[in-house]
């Protein structure tokens, strides 16, 4: 860091910066985490500098040996982590990997069925200005509007009709289990390839706190940087039948050369993922889930389905007459990081919303339980209802101060202690 500074003030100010942002407000962004100092290390590494297009022993470029053993640890390792029979570690983002994915198994014009965007699934899921909704004949499904969870008859009414080549399970605003069975047997009836887009609870799976879709989807594609707290990047898992096409898809018809730097992390992320402390932490992960769910809850702040099974919650602002967009910049202003999102059948446009989602990953790597999600609960309640987006808001104020001293219990990347 230290050349950083002398040759470019600038950036290494910034970056300071952002550190400190990362350190003075509460994270509650469902789909970000805090990755391990090691992790980062690999990230910034002369690893960076190494082009490896092509796979282990097979590559297009020469001076590949030492990148080489990196990859073949990352795939040994996401295939132990994982009980995979094949791995991909070389997407370079979640979108990526589900691009790669689309070109294994779809061409131009073809039909996928998908969660819609508005009741929970991707932009990559066949949304309109996506390159997925684009290229493919994309139809969706949605939740129940009683149990506001994923409508698993229309998932088999409309594979029945539409007959898609391939049928996606997973979202970004998704609280509850996937039902990964029902989506087999339904893919299976009409003879789809079962695709899972695991990128948001991948963490969950690894750490063993809720069933792996592995052994029931054909694929499975994940980002690397969610609760799974490794480097910003993303991977694939498939069954050995469809290694071949995967790995073709990523590379060459997807990407270029791997990120090796980026692999190197995903490599001592998976070896993290495997260890005690991290299944722990997947535990506890999912108690401050539901302690902020029902926190928000009991507070007014219903959260969609009525709680969560996983790392994040949704939840409908409706009862206290806020909206998203407001109630984001609320936050802001209080030192609450958070986002707008829209709700199942949201009767308002989405860059406005009626719904907030937090998500406890973050807050969890500082070290908080479930006693401190209640006070997080009770913070969020009082900058939603009581301030108005103006940090010199005396009860923003009031609370921002509250934030940095729970903090100041709970830090994020903490300075080492002397001794
Ligand atoms: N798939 C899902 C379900 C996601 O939630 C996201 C990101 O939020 C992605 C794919 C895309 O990942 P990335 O932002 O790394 O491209």
């Amino acid at each position: 860091f230290a050349s950083l500074l002398d040759q470019d003030p600038q950036i290494a100010e910034l970056l300071v910066a952002e550190l400190d942002r990362q350190r003075s407000g509460l994270q509650l962004i469902a789909s970000e985490n805090q990755t391990s100092p090691a992790v980062l290390a690999a990230l910034g590494s002369t690893l960076s500098n190494k082009y490896a297009e092509g796979y282990p022993d097979a590559r297009y470029y020469g001076g590949c040996a030492e990148v080489d053993k990196v990859e073949k640890l990352a795939v040994e390792r996401a295939k132990q982590l994982f009980g995979a029979d094949h791995a991909n570690v070389q997407a370079h983002s979640g979108a990526s990997a589900n691009q790669a994915v689309y070109g294994a198994f779809a061409s131009p014009g073809d039909t996928i069925l998908a969660m819609s965007l508005d009741h929970g699934g991707h932009l990559t899921h066949g949304f309109k200005v996506s390159f997925s909704g684009k290229w493919f004949n994309a139809v969706h499904y949605g939740v129940h509007p009683d149990t506001e969870d994923i409508d698993y008859d229309q998932v088999e009414a409309l594979a029945k009709e539409h007959r898609p080549k391939v049928i996606l399970a997973g979202g970004s605003a998704i609280p509850r289990l996937i039902d990964f069975e029902r989506f087999r047997a339904i893919a299976d009836e009409v003879g789809a390839i079962f695709w899972v887009d695991a990128a948001h609870f991948i963490g969950l799976v690894a750490g063993k706190v809720i069933p792996s879709p592995v052994p029931h989807a054909d694929v499975v594609s994940f980002t690397t940087h969610k609760v799974l707290r490794g480097p910003r990047g993303g991977a694939i898992v498939c069954k050995a039948e469809h290694a071949k096409k995967i790995d073709r898809a990523v590379f060459p018809m997807m990407q270029g050369g791997p990120l090796m730097h980026a692999v190197a992390g995903k490599a001592v992320n998976f070896a993290e993922c495997a260890t005690p402390a991290y299944q722990a932490y997947a535990q506890q992960v999912l108690d401050n889930s539901r302690a902020l769910a029902g926190g928000l809850d009991s507070r007014g702040i219903r959260p969609i389905t009525g709680g969560t099974d996983t790392h994040l919650s949704l939840h409908d602002l409706r009862g206290v007459g806020v909206t998203g967009v407001d109630a984001e910049a609320r936050c802001d202003a209080a030192g609450i990081v958070l986002n707008k999102n829209a709700i199942p059948f949201d009767p308002e446009k989405p860059n406005v919303a009626s719904g907030i989602r937090v998500g406890s990953p973050s807050v969890t790597t500082q070290g908080m339980g479930p006693e401190q999600m209640e006070t997080v609960a009770e913070l969020i309640h009082r900058a939603v209802t009581r301030t108005d987006g103006d940090p010199d808001h005396a009860v923003a104020r009031e609370i921002r101060a509250e934030v940095g001293e729970l903090l100041t219990s709970y830090p994020a990347y903490p300075e080492p202690q002397a001794g």
